[in-house]
């Protein structure tokens, strides 16, 4: 199977992102969908996460970057209704083991709400 086989039918974003688990969406756009974390790690902590599978950010094509600035554009307009611009936030990616990456489907952290750990290493 392609990585980015664009009906990747295992894939629990994929299914989150084309509905079938009945996730609440907090918003959408064209390109991507936005939710809660199911473990979350801030007071906010949103996942912004492609309609299409992409493995990780190193999947993403020369052709589809458009996804992944749509998903930063959304990060912010969440982070703006969730009432994170006074404070601040943060907007994270994991790619690869040494990161983290549990999901192996391209996905942006959103957290805020308060003050946040200070180290990314
Ligand atoms: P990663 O570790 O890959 O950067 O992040 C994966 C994130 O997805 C974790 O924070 C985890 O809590 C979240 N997650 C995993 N499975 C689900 C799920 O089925 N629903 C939701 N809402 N979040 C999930
Ligand atoms: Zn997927």
């Amino acid at each position: 199977m392609n990585l980015n086989d664009p009906v990747v039918t295992d894939c629990i974003f994929c299914r989150i992102a084309r509905g079938e688990l009945g996730t609440e969406f907090v918003a959408e756009s064209e390109h991507n969908v936005a939710f809660r974390d199911l473990h979350p790690q801030a007071p906010v902590h949103m996942l912004i996460v492609p309609r299409q599978h992409f493995a990780a950010l190193r999947a993403v094509g020369s052709d589809d970057w458009h996804v992944a600035a749509d998903a930063l554009s959304l990060a912010t307009r969440v982070a703006s209704e969730y009432g994170l611009y006074d404070g601040g936030y943060r907007v994270i990616t994991n790619d690869g083991p040494d990161a983290g990456q549990t999901v192996p489907h391209l996905h942006f952290h959103l957290l805020g709400g308060g003050q946040l750990q200070a180290g990314l290493g």
